[in-house]
């Protein structure tokens, strides 16, 4: 059994910030770290999008930022101004390439390059069995989905966000690079929540996203063909160079996932990192490892219990997904009824679950109290049960 003080189980966006943060701090010179992935070469194309008031992490490999943003629908278009807020994008090779190049001058972390096959306690130890080798450590940092009750987390209103996205390149300077589309949901809504981002990063370049909230996938001529239609129609732009595209499912759940088990500390996904009501996970991530790493360097245990402000946020996204899962209110109207009605950068701020009491009641005054609160009163007394 080969021993180390800490093993990170998975180098995606969750491990990787971890690892990033490890590293830039003095705190963790000592430590002996064993950091093992299925495949450290083979990542899939992502890129992140989050805002976040200035200064901003990672600032080295911001691809681009935007001070402005547009909201519509079919009845409602709103441009919004989101200082001191921007919203930014980073590309997920240039993460990749900037956490390995920091993980590989590090003395102290063992790259492995192996498949996890189970994560347990054990006598206040973490030990990770991979198909070669078994490790034992004070904390195991999980983000497989290995532990992941996958039953539990199809709850009654779960969803799933699944989208297309391609960046195109075009002849003609069409696009208005110092504004990125955040939601466009003026496109058909017959087969549940759908809303296309629009992200120019020049005057002929831009990634269009089509994204769904529904408990169905599509085929992926579907997406195309939708893709295709929009930017004929919507964009009026015939033709068109696709450089790079990116698929992606991501779970909208109402399943509490749980936070650690003893030295299994679960982070990213699995750790339920990802906001249910929108599927944005990257600056969750970010403040989750935080809190680790701070946890960690005053020697305490890594243990983030849920607090007050967790369970009010888990709650409002719970009800949002009722909402729409269950068809009581379409998406594109609540978003729109928020967007119109309240300051965009407070939206943002409630979409980053950073709002006060005062605050939340100012978003929720702006949507039908009499479809969300009786769904709110079965949640809470569901809850009180
Ligand atoms: C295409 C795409 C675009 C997205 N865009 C945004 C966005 O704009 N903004 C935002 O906030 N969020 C976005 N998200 C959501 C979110 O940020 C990501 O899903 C995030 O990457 C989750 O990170 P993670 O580390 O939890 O999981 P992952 O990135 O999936 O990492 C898990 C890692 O564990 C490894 N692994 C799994 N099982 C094993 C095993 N048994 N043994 C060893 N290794 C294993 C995998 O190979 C993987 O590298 C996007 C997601 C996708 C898919």
């Amino acid at each position: 059994m080969k021993k180390y003080d800490y093993i990170v189980c998975g180098g995606g966006c969750a491990g990787l910030s971890l690892l990033i943060q490890i590293i830039d701090n003095q705190f963790f010179k000592s430590k002996r770290i064993a950091f093992i992935e299925t495949n450290h070469r083979a990542h899939l194309h992502k890129t992140w999008c989050f805002w976040q008031e200035k200064p901003v992490f990672y600032s080295s490999i911001i691809n681009y930022q935007w001070d402005n943003l547009i909201f519509k629908n079919d009845q409602f278009e709103k441009k919004l101004a989101i200082d001191p807020y921007s919203y930014f994008q980073i590309q997920s090779k240039a993460f990749y390439e900037f956490a390995y190049s920091k993980i590989q001058k590090s003395q102290n972390i063992d790259l492995i390059e192996d498949t996890i096959l189970s994560i347990d306690n054990q006598s206040n130890k973490a030990i990770v069995n991979t198909t070669k080798e078994s490790y034992e450590a004070d904390f195991a940092f999980n983000s497989t989905l290995l532990l992941t009750n996958k039953n539990e987390m199809n709850t009654s209103n779960s969803l799933l966000q699944h989208f297309k996205g391609i960046e195109i390149l075009i002849e003609e300077p069409v696009f208005n690079p110092t504004e990125a589309t955040f939601m466009d949901f003026s496109v058909p809504q017959n087969l549940g929540a759908a809303f296309v981002y629009v992200l120019p990063t020049a005057n002929n370049k831009a990634l269009i996203e089509y994204t769904f909230f529904t408990k169905k996938l599509l085929h992926q001529h579907e997406y195309d063909t939708l893709l295709n239609n929009y930017i004929k129609e919507k964009l009026k732009i015939q033709k068109y160079t696709i450089l790079q595209s990116e698929y992606g499912i991501i779970p909208m759940t109402d399943f509490i996932f749980p936070a650690y088990k003893n030295r299994i500390i679960n982070i990213g996904t699995a750790g339920g990192a990802v906001k249910a009501s929108s599927g944005f996970a990257f600056n969750n991530i970010q403040k989750q490892v935080t809190k680790i790493v701070l946890l960690l360097s005053q020697n305490k245990l890594p243990q983030i219990k849920r607090t007050f402000t967790d369970k009010k946020f888990h709650f409002y996204d719970a009800v949002l997904l009722e909402v729409i899962a269950t068809n009581k209110y379409p998406a594109d109207k609540v978003f729109a009824m928020i967007f119109k009605k309240s300051k965009p950068q407070l939206v943002l701020k409630f979409l980053n679950n950073e709002t006060n009491i005062f605050e939340d009641l100012k978003i929720m005054s702006s949507v039908p109290t009499k479809i969300f609160l009786p769904v709110a009163i079965k949640k809470l007394i569901a809850a009180w049960r």
